[in-house]
């Protein structure tokens, strides 16, 4: 079903023009950036009409199509066939296939021969190497934003910005449940990003 008829039989036409659009819009297995952090993410992004993006480490698409409704181009990479199919039904389903490309293959390898980006995010794949890498490729002034959950990742983030400078920003977010009859907070897992400019 296109996104559009699905969000229309909420009773509203056309999608909300926001950053953040709800997780069940997407086609995922779980791996999704969840929608407050997306809705970060995407303003760290800061994308333009035109504007050209890597999204490493797919996963559902999600950050990619946001970015293409706004305007912009992606080229997302995914080793995970199934997750590079969820990638494809999405950008059909949001009508922004013409300007989505899904490379099935790991960062670095799978970057080369892909036009140069505006603005890099990675989502997933971020280890030494691959912040090496882009360091030496990417022409100076590109946007690079990571999100990291592990605590090897969160510590490879944080030496990043002791070596690179940019923004360290650490996302805490929890939603109230039920604790018995009452209700409690429950934390999600936190979100490190790192954000700089080549
Ligand atoms: N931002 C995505 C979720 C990313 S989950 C969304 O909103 O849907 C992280 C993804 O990174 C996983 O799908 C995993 O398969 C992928 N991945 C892991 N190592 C990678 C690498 N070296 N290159 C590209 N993708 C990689």
């Amino acid at each position: 079903t296109p996104v559009v008829v699905a969000v229309r039989a909420r009773g509203r036409a056309g999608l909300p023009r926001g950053f953040g659009l709800p997780d069940d819009l997407f086609a995922h297995d779980g791996q999704i950036t969840k929608r407050p952090v997306r809705a970060l993410t995407l303003s760290t992004l800061a994308p333009r009409p035109g504007e050209v993006l890597w999204d490493i480490g797919g996963g559902s698409g999600s950050v990619s199509v946001e970015w293409c409704l706004s305007g912009g181009m992606s080229c997302c990479i995914e080793p995970r066939a199934d997750r590079a199919a969820n990638i494809r039904a999405n950008a059909a389903a949001f009508g922004v296939d013409h300007r989505l490309t899904v490379t099935t293959g790991r960062a670095p390898e799978a970057l080369a021969g892909l036009p140069a980006p505006d603005a890099v995010f990675v989502g997933g794949g971020g280890d030494a190497g691959l912040f090496a890498h882009l360091w030496a490729v990417l022409p100076p002034g590109t946007r690079i934003v990571a999100n990291a959950v592990t605590l090897e990742s969160e510590t490879l983030l944080a030496q990043l910005h002791a070596t690179h400078g940019g923004h360290l920003m650490r996302i805490d977010i929890a939603q109230a449940g039920t604790l018995g009859r009452m209700r409690d907070w429950q934390a999600a897992r936190p979100v490190v990003q790192w954000s700089v400019r080549r």
